[in-house]
């Protein structure tokens, strides 16, 4: 059945492999690696928890987590995660967390009670913003970080691991030695201020490994969380390709279900889109449209790339993409196959997709 997404474990591991040993053997960092991109995957977490370059899994939410934390812990690794808990969620991540991302304190003073009532200890992360505006405390504001932390230390039931930074994911601020030189800098000022050592200094994810490769990542950064890097092959920062790696681990598969000549612009009165927006047309004449069994509840059209480069993707709606394969050599026909490259995006949503199928290679 289609639409498949095609998942290359092989590859992956060929990729997981070149991140980590960026990361590990040139970067002396540990290795997280972020299993989100691909709604957590069992196939790909249970080949990343054997992976020996790997010391921790991470996601963004807990329902992912608790479906392998069985696998991560087995294999001696743990679980991390990094969206900042939800009061309601807190339960959960006692349970099936071992290092859990933090901002908010109200949040740690309820994980405190829970991982009591566990009897254990929660690991947790603060998280530092250095002006990327998402999740963390801003670190302009020194006496907010002090005051978390010092309230932190009390708890009975809660360890801090370390601080860490999250960047270019909403502000789009890449990172660099100066602005990851901060972070380290307040890790070193809270060991000196609470006579603590913090096991982590975690120096953001796949937009901070190029500064490995520049050796411009600050000395005391001891941690990197990959996931686009690691599933695509990403630099994020300046959007090149890590050396090793293969941007073709994963590949979406959809079939064609209607193949005819008509012309490239639609006739009658233009409105909106089922989207509410008004489409563009080019006139190239009568072209050969194919259309495929895919569309925007399943993926995401710009973040898609045909395989055959003589394939072109004119748009879609819900249920329908429509192709210009008009140039192709290719004598495309009903009830074939067309093959994409996802960007993170299209990953994203065609593992979100409940009608799209997987399918492993090994
Ligand atoms: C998603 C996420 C990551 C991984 O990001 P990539 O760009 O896919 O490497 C790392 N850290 C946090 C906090 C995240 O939310």
């Amino acid at each position: 059945m289609y639409p498949k997404l095609v998942i290359d474990l092989k590859k992956l591991e060929d990729n997981l492999n070149a991140v980590g040993k960026i990361t590990k053997e040139d970067g002396g960092c540990s290795l997280m690696i972020v299993t989100k991109g691909l709604c957590a995957d069992l196939e790909m977490a249970k080949m990343v928890a054997a992976n020996d370059y790997v010391d921790f899994v991470a996601d963004s939410r807990v329902k992912n987590i608790a479906s392998y934390a069985d696998i991560v812990r087995g294999a001696g690794k743990k679980t991390v995660l990094l969206r900042i808990p939800m009061h309601s969620e807190v339960a959960e991540v006692a349970k099936y967390v071992d290092l859990c991302f933090n901002s908010e304190l109200s949040t740690i003073r309820l994980l405190n009670e829970e991982a009591a009532k566990l009897g254990k200890k929660q690991d947790i992360l603060l998280m530092i913003d250095l002006g990327d505006l998402r999740e963390g405390i801003f670190f302009q504001n020194e006496d907010l970080i002090y005051e978390a932390v010092e309230e932190i230390l009390a708890m009975e039931n809660i360890n801090l691991y370390g601080i860490g930074v999250n960047l270019t994911c909403y502000g789009a601020i890449i990172p660099k030695n100066d602005n990851l030189s901060q972070l380290v800098d307040i890790a070193r000022k809270l060991e000196a201020k609470y006579d603590i050592k913090l096991e982590m200094v975690s120096g953001g994810n796949s937009s901070s490994i190029y500064l490995v490769g520049k050796g411009e990542l600050p000395e005391g950064i001891n941690n990197l969380r990959l996931g686009e890097s690691f599933l695509l092959g990403n630099d994020t920062a300046y959007e090149t390709k890590l050396p090793g790696t293969v941007s073709d681990a994963l590949i979406l598969q959809a079939e064609i279900i209607e193949l005819k000549e008509k012309p490239s612009l639609p006739i009658g009165e233009v409105g909106v889109d089922a989207f509410g927006e008004k489409p563009y047309y080019e006139d190239r004449g009568i072209m050969k449209r194919a259309i495929i069994g895919i569309g925007k509840q399943d993926t995401d059209l710009g973040s898609m790339t045909p395989c055959d480069p003589q394939v072109e993707i004119m748009g879609g709606s819900s249920d329908h993409i429509i192709l210009d394969v008009t140039h192709a050599d290719k004598e495309y026909k009903v009830g074939d196959i067309v093959e994409f490259e996802l960007g993170y995006g299209g990953m994203l949503k065609t593992a979100t997709s409940a009608y799209v199928e997987r399918a492993y290679r090994k």
